[in-house]
């Protein structure tokens, strides 16, 4: 078989099979789904481009990539869309900021902030990120984008943990996961 594929089922074999599950980490009893191994695999990050790309069902005007791993996914999938990419940054990162958005974290909360002026209001936005857990990340990013006056188009994710029902927190936006564990 050849290095690069647009065979979706194809595809999909090929994400998966270069996630990695590390026990343990960042603190005892979490399972951590590592993606290093995908993204330094050229044609597995082509093919993951291609999938998350998918996500925006009637198309996206920009793409949002979520802090840390959803810039170097976001930008791979903004390129293949032929849009532009917005980087949700953690707080603290940005120097002009459009708004700030908090949500909880298992113990204490996080901050992201969306960079002034470069989401058009009424613009379809394709958000992108590695792994949707409680969902609590990307429902403060859907609040910053909608708090702009853009729409979400969709929410891409690599890999969603179910038991954790952070689909429940999207509710009323797209949400497109690769894979499930
Ligand atoms: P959450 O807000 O709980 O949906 O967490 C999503 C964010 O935390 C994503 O940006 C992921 O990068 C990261 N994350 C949460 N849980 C995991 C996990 N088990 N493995 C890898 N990354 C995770």
């Amino acid at each position: 078989m050849s290095a690069s594929t647009t065979d979706p089922a194809a595809d999909l074999d090929r994400v998966a099979g270069l996630l990695r599950d590390v026990p343990d980490f960042p603190t005892p009893g979490i399972l951590f789904w590592d993606l290093s191994a995908l993204l330094a695999d050229g044609a597995g990050l082509a093919a993951t481009t291609r999938l998350l790309a998918g996500g925006a069902e009637h198309g996206a005007d920009v793409v949002v990539g979520i802090e840390a791993r959803g810039f170097l996914l976001g930008a791979a999938v903004a390129q293949s869309l032929g849009v532009g990419v917005v980087a949700v940054r953690k707080q603290g990162k940005l120097p002009v900021v459009a708004a700030s958005q908090s949500y909880d974290l298992e113990y204490g909360s996080a901050t992201l902030e969306l960079p002034a002026d470069v989401l058009r209001p009424g613009a379809r936005a394709l958000l992108v990120d590695d792994v949707l857990a409680t969902g609590g990340t990307a429902a403060a990013a859907c609040a910053l984008v909608e708090g702009a006056g853009a729409r979400v188009a969709g929410v891409s994710v690599v890999l969603e943990l179910p038991a954790l029902r952070g689909r429940d927190r999207l509710a009323g936006r797209p949400v497109h996961a690769l894979l499930a564990k």
